[in-house]
């Protein structure tokens, strides 16, 4: 009986807490992130600029037009859609194609437009004439040097002279055969691995080094060091041009290893908030109740759709097995999932094949799907304590500045437990949640 199964796992819930929690690598949410993004996130947010020597030129500029790229560069840039610089690259690229050089340390959240940046700048960079790299770009995984590699191939369309080259598992090349691409994208081992030990580029001649997702890189165990050793043998005059989605100690002490003198421009991120939720609780006896909320729920979503999550993927595939059985149409996302398969799930979802998606707290971040107009917590969010896990909770359920449309909180609650959660998240936000007599659904309408 799985309803006595989700109940036993709430009276004991810290048993296999662990076990049945989800977890999610950095590298592997950076990913689903860029997938399962459809545009350029936006910020109402300055943009902070700070550089150590107050002598170096800083431009911004407004069009791609302005950057005096190659035609059939900036022709590649309008293909893709882009019409005029991100924020961040209004600033960005104007750095990274200056000459002389200068090195670049450069921080905003995830689809501001920071891989568009170096992608462009590298291709600008290259110099046809000469059949050896000389431009270096590190990624974390083989699966986001592989992405990056895709966006400078859509964006080097129309200059076919430009050639790159992955160092990743499962490339392999020829003894004693070198390198003719221009462009290296790869991870560090691998890049260790064929410029020192066989030699099948040489790190002198590379003239800029792209990091990317130093995040990433860090935690990711030997990366880190990996990138230092690289970065020795590359030459005095080579361009360093560092990102990170975060910017803390450890992001800055390894940046300050590998970039000297730099530009750097942080993007701080738009703040969630609760401003335009209509937050309610429901209350329920057993999860039988619950079940019976969430039915009720779903019979009134006429638009929009809706988002469920429970605190176990336990719950949550017994909860999408009896909606499914009831049938209803339900999504499941959860950490079982390859990452292909969670994408197709979240496309699915998004082009509103599924109304309702059940969920856990994996990529409670990564969702913004605009048609979410209903969030449901089927449990509370909580902490290895069990106490309120408000940060949680408004990653679920907060939208982000003036961007934010309204949308409606529900949360279900089947003990004493659960409402003292509901009213310490209540306290801290300072934000009501309404009592919702779950036999009156109408009132969400
Ligand atoms: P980040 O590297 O910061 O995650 P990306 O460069 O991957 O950001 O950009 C995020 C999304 O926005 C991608 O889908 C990308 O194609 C798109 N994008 C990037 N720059 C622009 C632009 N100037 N105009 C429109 N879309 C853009």
């Amino acid at each position: 009986n799985p309803a006595k199964e989700a109940t036993k796992e709430r009276v004991a819930p810290q048993q296999n807490d662990d076990e049945s929690r989800e977890h999610i690598n950095p590298a592997e949410k950076s990913l689903l992130q860029k997938i399962i993004r459809k545009g350029l996130v936006e910020t109402t947010k300055p943009l902070e600029i700070q550089r150590k020597n107050p002598n170096s030129p800083l431009y911004s500029i407004k069009s791609f037009e302005a950057l005096h790229l190659k035609p059939e560069l900036l022709k590649g840039v309008y293909d893709m859609g882009f019409n005029s610089p991100s924020k961040i690259q209004e600033t960005a690229l104007p750095t990274l194609l200056a000459d002389p050089p200068q090195n670049m340390i450069a921080q905003s959240q995830s689809g501001t437009g920071k891989t568009a940046a170096f992608v462009l700048a590298m291709l600008s960079r290259v110099d046809t004439s000469k059949m050896y790299p000389q431009i270096l770009c590190l990624s974390p995984t083989y699966e986001l040097a592989i992405q990056t590699g895709e966006v400078a191939a859509r964006m080097s369309k129309f200059c076919p002279d430009i050639k790159l080259k992955f160092a990743v598992r499962g490339e392999e090349m020829a003894r004693g055969s070198k390198i003719e691409e221009h462009i290296v994208i790869g991870t560090p081992g691998k890049v260790l691995d064929w410029a020192l030990k066989f030699k099948f580029f040489d790190l002198k001649k590379i003239s800029v080094l792209v990091l990317d997702e130093a995040d990433v890189m860090i935690a990711t165990q030997g990366h880190q060091d990996q990138c230092i050793r690289i970065h020795k043998m590359l030459p005095q005059t080579c361009q360093m041009m560092f990102f990170s989605a975060t910017y803390d100690k450890e992001v800055m002490d390894f940046a300050e290893i590998i970039v000297s003198n730099p530009i750097i421009i942080r993007l701080l991120k738009e703040e969630e908030s609760l401003d335009n939720i209509k937050q309610y609780y429901v209350k329920c006896k057993d999860p039988a109740e619950k079940y019976q909320a969430i039915t009720n729920i779903y019979g009134v979503i006429t638009i929009g759709q809706a988002i469920i999550f429970c605190h176990t993927k336990k719950t949550a595939s017994w909860l999408a097995e009896k909606m499914t059985k009831d049938g209803h149409s339900v999504a499941i996302l959860s950490g079982d999932l390859t990452v292909s398969e969670r994408i197709s799930v979240l496309d699915r979802f998004r082009e509103g094949l599924e109304k309702v998606l059940i969920t856990t707290n994996v990529l409670a971040r990564g969702i913004d799907v605009e048609q979410v107009t209903i969030v449901v917590n089927f449990d509370l969010p909580m902490d290895q304590n069990r106490e309120a896990d408000c940060e949680t909770y408004l990653h679920r359920i907060g939208r982000t500045g003036r961007f934010g449309q309204s949308g409606i909180a529900i949360n279900l609650i089947d003990s004493p437990h659960a409402m003292q959660l509901c009213q310490d998240i209540e306290r801290h936000f300072k934000k009501k949640i309404h009592f919702l007599d779950a036999e009156d659904a109408d009132e969400i309408e």
